[in-house]
Formats: C-alpha cells, structure tokens, sequence
C-alpha cells in the first residue's frame, strides 16, 4: 500500500496566518495557473529564492501542467482551489465534493502527491467543505492581508496594501489569473526585495 499520511481534523474554521518563528510571512497566488502571468511571478520568486503557495483550479491546472511541475520544481505549494471556482456553500454535497476531489485528483496525477491545503473561492466555507477537504488530507487557509489586486487598483496600491500589512505570521492574498493580473506580475517585483529588506522571511507553511 502506498503512503499516506494520517488525515487531518475536520476543522470548523480556516487558518488566516501562519505559525512561525521571526518574522516568517506567506505570499499566495489563486485562481491560476495563467501562462500570461504564472510564470513571471514564478521567475521573480525564483530570482530571490522565496517560496510561495500557489492554490490553483482544477480546470487551469489540468491545461498547464507544465506550470504546475514548475512550481512544485522551485518549492513552492500547490494547492487545492476548487475545479471551478464556484461559491462552495451553494453546491450539493456531490458536487462539492467533485469541485475538491477531481482538483486534488489533477494535483496528484501531475505531481506525485496530494495537495495538503485548499482554500474555499471567495473565501466561502462551509461545514461540509471542511469535512471534504479533512477527508481529502488538506488543511483549510484564508489568508490575513487580501491585496484586493483582482480590482486592478494600480500597482502602487497593491504595493501598498502588502507593505502596511506586512507582520510576523501575515498571508497575503494575491491572484495570477482570472484577469489582466499585470499589476499583480509588477507589484510583487517592488514589494518583494523590500519585504526582504525588512527581514521577512518569506517562506510556506510546513505540514
Ligand atoms: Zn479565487
């Protein structure tokens, strides 16, 4: 039988920061992966030797899988953000179910492993989504500092946003894809080596 590793509790609400010691922050990317602008966040990411999670759907992933190689590759995390991106406490528990399964499913098939965190689209949970997720072996995160960079504020805003709420343990929320995401591509070339400057040690959740 193959390893698996020992399923996680059924929690009754998602992580928003992560646990760490110093000045430990998590930079995360959803919706992708988008061959317009996956890969120049994953250069950038490269260029300073940062890793970051990518919580990905099922329905971009399975279309580029190349980009999902590249990430696990460079170390960061692949997670697991629905097939669709549908709001998940609207859907039958069949196809809530389906939405994580066939997307865990895609991860695993393309990597090797199963994904060990998910997170709801739009941030919406429900009790059964953890249920789900817990039986599929995946941790929930939300995230701490949401950069709102799907609105296409200007760069100097999403800057902004991710320097003000820059803190020991902080996730950030970013997208790489579900739209023009130039901003998002730019704003993390300006916000990264001063995060680095201060010290933060941008890294990714150990599991
Ligand atoms: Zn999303």
């Amino acid at each position: 039988p193959r390893f698996r590793r020992a399923l996680p509790p059924v929690r009754q609400r998602p992580f928003l920061r992560v646990s760490g010691t110093g000045n430990t922050m998590v930079l995360s990317f959803d919706d992708g992966p988008d061959p317009r602008y996956t890969p120049a966040i994953l250069s950038t990411l490269r260029q300073y030797g940062v890793r970051a999670m990518f919580f990905v759907c099922g329905e971009m992933a399975v279309h580029h899988p190349d980009l999902l190689r590249e990430m696990a590759d460079d170390g960061h995390v692949v997670g697991n953000h629905s097939w669709s991106h549908p709001l998940i406490p609207k859907l039958p528990p069949s196809r809530i179910r389906a939405e994580l399964g066939k997307t865990s499913d895609v991860i695993e098939r393309t990597l090797g492993s199963a994904p060990l965190w998910y997170r709801a689209p739009y941030g919406a949970w429900n009790r059964l989504s953890f249920e789900i997720g817990a039986e599929l072996g995946m941790e929930p995160l939300a995230w701490t500092v949401d950069t709102l960079d799907w609105k296409e504020p200007g760069t100097a805003t999403i800057v902004d946003r991710v320097l003000t709420g820059a803190a020991p343990g902080v996730v950030v929320l970013s997208h790489d894809a579900g739209g023009d995401r130039s901003q998002t591509v730019r704003a993390l070339r300006a916000y990264l080596p001063r995060l680095l400057d201060e010290g933060y040690h941008l890294t990714v959740p150990r599991r």
